[in-house]
Order: C-alpha cells, then sequence, then structure tokens
C-alpha cells in the first residue's frame, strides 16, 4: 500500500549518533557530512537581520539575489548563465529530484559509489537506474567507456546522467581532459546531465572546473550553501540551468517547485545575497576552509593506510572512501561479512560511527565506508590552524579505527 522509502542513511546517522549522545555515550561523529564551519560573519549578520522579511519570493527566488549568483558563478568558475536560467530552492537535494520528476520516464545512470540519495530519487520518480561501475583502482573516476557500454540497459528515450564531483562519499575529482571526454560521450548519447557540484568550492586547490563549460547543450549544474558556507540547516539550494533549455521544461521544473516547497526560506534568500555578492570576499574564507580540510584529510589517509586501510587522499570536499578488503578473511573470524555489520561493531566497539559502502550503492559484501572526517570545531583563528590541537577528535578516531583493526586481526 505505501511507497517503499527509508530513511535516508545520512539522516539516519546523524540522529542515531545523536540518540548516543543524549544516552551519555562517546561518539566520534564521521557519519553524517556536514561542514564544522560557520556561514561567514557577514552573512550571519544578514540572516539576523532579515527575519522581518516574512514574505514569499517567487518560485524561482529572488531575482536580485539570481544576479549575484549569476556574476558569482562566472567568476568562481567562468559559468555563463543568465539569472533568468537560475532555480532557488530550499536545498539543491529538492531541485535534484524535482529535476528527475520533471520527466514521465527516463533512464538515470548514476557513477557509483554515489551519494545516497540519488537512488532513491529516482526510483521515487519512476525511472529505471543504470549503475556505472568504477573501481578503487581508477580512484573511482567514472570511464567513457562504461557510460558507452550501458546503453544497452536503456529503457527509455530520454537518459539523465547525474555526475557528482568533489564527490561525496570518495572526494574525487576529474581533471579537463576526463571531464571533455565525458562531456563527449554524454554529447553523442544526448544525455541530460545533472552536474552536481555542491562541494565544487571546497575543491581543496581551488581548482574546481564546471562541467557545463565542457557540455554547455545540456548539463544542469546544482550547487547552494550547504558546503562551502557551512549552512545545510538553512536549506538553500541553486540549479544552474542551460541557454537552450526548452521553455517546456523550465516551466515543467517551475511548476512541480510551485506545487511543492514554494519558495527557499526568503530571510535565507536575504542572508544569501550576502554570500554570493563579492566571490573575492568570500573567496578569503573559503581558501582558509579548503586549507584546513586539505590538512585533515590527508592525515587520515596517511594514518588508515599505515594500518592497511586502502584509501584514496580527497581532493575536494571532506570525505573519504576507506576499504577494508584486506582484512576480509580475518574480520569474517568475527562474523563482519558486510559493511553495515563493520560499521556496526565498529560503532559498538570503538563509538567510531561511519556510514557502510553499502549506503553509496555496493553489494553488501563489500567492506568499504564513507568518512567524513568534519568532527571538529571551527578553528577560532583558521589562519594559524593546528592539525594537533584544533581536531582531538578526528585524531582519536582515526586512531580508533586504527588500532580496532590492528587488536582484532593481529592475533589471527
Ligand atoms: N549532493 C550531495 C553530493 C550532497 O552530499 C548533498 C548533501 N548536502 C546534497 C547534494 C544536497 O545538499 P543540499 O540539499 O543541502 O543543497
Ligand atoms: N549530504 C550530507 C551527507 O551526505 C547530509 C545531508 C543530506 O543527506 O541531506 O552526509
Amino acid at each position: 500500500m505505501y511507497r517503499q522509502v527509508e530513511e535516508s542513511q545520512t539522516l539516519l546517522i546523524n540522529t542515531q549518533s545523536k540518540n548516543l549522545v543524549d544516552q551519555n555515550k562517546r561518539v566520534i561523529k564521521f557519519g553524517f557530512g556536514q561542514s564544522p564551519f560557520m556561514p561567514p560573519k557577514p552573512v550571519l549578520e544578514a540572516l539576523k537581520n532579515a527575519v522581518d522579511h516574512k514574505e514569499y519570493s517567487s518560485v524561482q527566488g529572488d531575482i536580485k539575489l539570481r544576479q549575484c549568483i549569476a556574476r558569482f558563478h562566472k567568476v568562481h568558475n567562468g559559468l555563463h548563465v543568465t539569472p533568468e536560467n537560475i532555480l532557488i530552492a530550499p536545498g539543491s537535494k529538492i531541485l535534484i529530484y524535482n529535476i528527475l520528476m520533471t520527466f514521465e520516464n527516463a533512464d538515470v545512470f548514476i557513477p557509483t559509489p554515489a551519494w545516497v540519495s540519488y537512488a532513491p530519487q529516482a526510483k521515487l520518480a519512476g525511472h529505471n537506474i543504470i549503475k556505472l561501475e568504477t573501481s578503487y583502482e581508477e580512484r573511482w573516476r567514472v570511464h567513457p567507456t562504461t557510460i558507452n557500454n550501458a546503453v544497452k540497459d536503456k529503457q527509455h528515450e530520454v537518459s539523465i546522467m547525474i555526475l557528482n564531483y568533489p564527490g561525496n562519499p570518495d572526494g574525487l575529482t576529474y581533471t579537463e581532459d576526463e571531464l571533455k571526454n565525458i562531456a563527449q560521450v554524454a554529447k553523442i548519447l544526448n544525455m541530460l546531465v545533472i552536474s552536481d557540484e555542491i562541494y565544487g568550492l571546497l575543491n581543496h586547490t581551488g581548482s574546481h572546473l564546471s562541467f557545463a563549460n565542457y557540455y554547455l547543450e545540456k548539463t544542469i549544474t546544482t550547487t547552494g550553501l550547504s558546503k562551502w558556507c557551512g549552512a545545510g540547516g538553512w536549506r538553500f539550494g541553486v540549479a544552474l540551468l542551460y541557454d537552450s533549455i526548452e521553455p517546456e521544461f523550465k516551466q515543467t521544473l517551475i511548476g512541480i517547485g510551485s506545487e511543492t516547497y514554494s519558495c527557499a526560506p526568503t530571510p535565507v534568500q536575504v542572508a544569501a545575497k550576502a554570500a554570493y555578492k563579492n566571490y573575492n570576499e568570500m573567496k578569503v574564507f573559503i581558501d582558509q576552509q579548503t586549507q584546513i580540510l586539505k590538512q585533515i584529510g590527508n592525515f587520515c589517509v596517511e594514518r588508515l593506510s599505515l594500518s592497511g586501510i586502502q584509501v584514496h587522499p580527497p581532493e575536494g570536499g571532506f570525505y573519504i572512501f576507506p576499504d577494508f578488503s584486506l582484512y576480509k578473511e580475518k574480520l569474517e573470524y568475527y562474523g563482519i561479512r558486510t559493511s553495515t555489520e563493520l560499521c556496526e561493531q565498529l560503532l559498538n566497539d570503538t563509538g567510531v560511527a561511519i556510514l557502510p559502502a553499502s549506503a553509496f550503492g555496493f553489494e553488501e559484501e563489500y567492506l568499504a565506508a564513507r568518512l567524513a572526517y568534519v568532527d571538529f570545531q571551527e578553528p577560532v583563528n583558521s589562519a594559524v590552524f593546528d592539525l594537533s590541537t584544533d581536531c582531538p577528535n578526528v585524531i582519536e578516531g582515526i586512531e580508533k579505527i586504527c588500532n580496532w583493526i590492528i587488536a582484532k586481526t593481529q592475533s589471527l
């Protein structure tokens, strides 16, 4: 009678971790992907002063704000988007869902590992899901040939691909050549590409390249304030459409928005203007963040690798995707055969919360998990960040994982 929809694993681990803390249990929170950084001061001030903006905005969002966003993205990643082709909504998550809902039937190509919500959203929209496999050896990057070969599984006329980089759960990004090669295939296959670049501004070297620049014809870029601006709970997302978008497509998208969320919270739109009005001012704040995230990510990778856990250094965002496969046989001895069992035992034994690979599109037996290295407080002075004093929980959590795996396996 009811649709089969489980609570999203990301939100679930957040609630579970909070419940354990409420029961006075110590939890190191590597499960939920939430930025530890506060929005910059001018943005916070703008929100404080905007409480009296109690009116609704248009569905598409405030036009002055859309102008700011258009200018911001032109400077940040050379995107030429007109304010008329920008959609603002309460989070990019609902925008991705509504884009999928725009089509009655579609094949949705999802490179795996993939963020937890793409497949459930595509399923809710009634689409055919086509998983695009990648591998640890290829650093989880999707290969153009894989996309090409997957066409045999198509059932519908419309093809949509959801690309995500910097990647959640794997922290990957793509080089310009790789993006061009993917774009070439997407173009030949006449795909609509949703390029989820919510972590784009958190590229660790500030060198994020937008897919739309290589496939102008049919790329919708999604982004927002949740990650680089640390404002996930404010619920503010953006979709940057393309010049040649069919008017019926845009109208349907706005129509679905009007029948579901109406508009993004108006006070948040006022605050967003402060965030988007001056890219160079925000860049100072972003650079400090990415320096810190890079250092923490590299520390985690180095330490985990020393303990025989395979993991790629992150290239953006705040996730790594450690692979425990080298310990597979030994972990079996403790009844750990799946990534869910791995995460459950780790949480029980050590209080460290991470999310199983099964949440990201893998079969249960693949022993990997996503680690969000965000259990730290924003340093008082980001310019003089010191990992050992500013990130005690991250260090403790990583040590606990390493000690746990060694203790479990060395005596066998
Ligand atoms: N895409 C990815 C890859 C994410 O990790 C998230 C989680 N914040 C979202 C989209 C949705 O973000 P929001 O709705 O907060 O804009
Ligand atoms: N994107 C975050 C994560 O992957 C959490 C927010 C969400 O899932 O909506 O952990």
